[in-house]
């Protein structure tokens, strides 16, 4: 028969971090299984990817790169505009996305040019339009979400049955009906997406998503970043009622060893990383809080003043990553507080090699913004966790770790949507003195790790996926022999 050497994988992330990174080990996975993977994204964007890829380790090789033009002009973007996390203001995400939909044309183009006989695509959830190309091709379309089954079920739910819509405020809670566990959440919680009432709506944005639902369910199944371990229920209710093939195959992060690579799996160099280690390298075991809100999310200054306040009352050692303008950062800061937390503290203005953060034996504990990656990466490094969920799924990511998984302590926002520097203390506190839910924490893990080792769950997934994708392909072929 024929040789996996022959089969390409056409890749194509979004252009955001919290997106990226995620398909970029995707694309390393399917590497190391054998398959020649064809990864398409924007030139800046692929500046960064090929620096990583060239300093990792042998499965690299079989990753190919291929840029395709940003039309950030056509749309009235500025230049260079090539990622959300690049955009001036969250008014223009209405023009990239038309400008990722203007990309449809010379994507396909570039497939037949540059790959021959693809095998899937594999695209992420922003764009649907790829299951177009696909069509053409004759091909599978698999969407990643970059989100968990648990979310992905929430927001069908949603979707389908609208139980937000006679609730009489948005901070009354709702039950999702139909799902394993009693979920409940308050239209506050819900993204911009999914209330569809917002002034992104009105620019335009209900067209743009109810295509990319569309296009959605239309695909032949989805990756997913998870492990069927960590949410069996909702990987079979995605399957079952949601009616999606789903290969869960994570967690991602955990299927490049290198430490190199992992420091290097963001964008921009780590500020001083080595010094960071060092640093942890000289705290107690599981003594240290490390706080991080992701890759996009920007705080309110009165908001950040609070955190670190509770965490210098907390009496605890930390690892505090703040985004934005270094300058800015710094008037944000309690008056005195990096002198005053001097050895006990550490302030990380920039990107954090947040795995190797986690990864650390001194790290025991997260306050995450509970966006998938940053979870999943809390989950694998077996930690307790404070869950303060700010947008997008982010609330539905956190009631899984919450209420279903118990291994987060959720924070508590007062009546203006803030979170007093008491609660921030407590919560810490909370999260790092409770034996039970660490205990918890640690099993799921070394589940994690179990998932991906040969004969795991998603290892097997992963082989059981390749085998489907060669199988459609071998079925078209006779399909279409004369
Ligand atoms: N990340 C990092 N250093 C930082 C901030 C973020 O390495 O200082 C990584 C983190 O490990 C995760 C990703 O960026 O893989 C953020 O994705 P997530 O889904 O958690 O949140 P988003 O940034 O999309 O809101």
């Amino acid at each position: 028969g024929e040789s996996e050497q022959s089969h390409n994988v056409v890749l194509f992330p979004f252009m955001a971090q919290g997106h990226m990174i995620p398909m970029l080990d995707i694309a390393r996975m399917l590497a190391n299984h054998g398959l020649a993977v064809t990864l398409v994204t924007t030139p800046l964007n692929a500046v960064w990817i090929r620096t990583i890829l060239d300093r990792a380790a042998s499965s690299s090789c079989r990753v190919r790169v291929l840029d395709i033009e940003f039309p950030c002009a056509e749309v009235g973007l500025p230049e260079g505009c090539e990622s959300v996390d690049l955009l001036p203001s969250n008014d223009l995400m209405i023009n990239f996305f038309r400008a990722t939909e203007l990309l449809q044309e010379p994507f396909e183009k570039l497939i037949r040019q540059e790959v021959e006989n693809p095998l899937c695509i594999i695209s992420d959830m922003f764009l649907g339009w790829t299951v177009e190309t696909a069509k053409v091709l004759g091909i599978p379309r698999i969407v990643f979400h970059g989100t968990s089954c648990f979310s992905c079920c929430c927001s069908s739910c949603i979707h389908e049955k609208k139980p937000h819509i006679n609730v009489g405020s948005d901070t009354e809670p709702f039950m999702l009906p139909g799902l394993p566990h009693d979920i409940s959440l308050t239209r506050a919680q819900l993204s911009e997406f999914s209330k569809g009432n917002s002034e992104l709506m009105a620019a335009g944005f209900s067209r743009v998503l109810e295509e990319m639902r569309r296009a959605n369910s239309h695909s032949y199944g989805s990756i997913v970043n998870s492990f069927e371990e960590l949410e069996s229920e909702y990987v079979n209710h995605y399957r079952n009622v949601v009616g999606m093939k789903a290969w869960p195959i994570g967690p991602v992060s955990l299927c490049n060893r290198d430490q190199i690579d992992k420091a290097e799996r963001g964008k921009k160099a780590p500020v001083d990383e080595s010094a960071c280690l060092r640093w942890l390298d000289s705290q107690k075991p599981e003594s240290v809080v490390y706080v991080c809100f992701g890759s996009l999310c920007r705080l309110a200054p009165q908001q950040l003043t609070d955190i670190g306040l509770g965490l210098e009352a907390s009496g605890l050692p930390f690892i505090w990553v703040l985004r934005g303008d270094r300058e800015q950062v710094d008037q944000w800061l309690p008056e005195g507080f990096e002198e005053r937390v001097k050895g006990r503290g550490m302030v990380i203005k920039g990107w954090a090699p947040q795995i190797l953060i986690l990864s650390h034996p001194a790290t025991g504990g997260f306050v995450t913004h509970c966006g998938w990656n940053s979870t999943l990466e809390g989950l694998t490094a077996g930690l307790p966790m404070v869950a303060w969920p700010l947008n997008a799924e982010q609330p539905m990511n956190a009631k899984l770790v919450v209420d279903v998984l118990k291994v987060a302590v959720p924070i508590v926002f007062d009546t203006q949507g803030v979170v007093p520097k008491e609660a921030v203390e407590q919560a810490v506190s909370e999260m790092m003195g409770n034996g039970e839910m660490r205990g918890r924490a640690r099993e799921l893990g070394e589940m994690a790790r179990r998932a991906v080792e040969e004969g795991g769950s998603s290892y097997m997934n992963l082989t059981l996926f390749i085998q489907d994708m060669i199988a459609y392909k071998k079925a078209r072929t006779m399909d279409t022999a004369p």
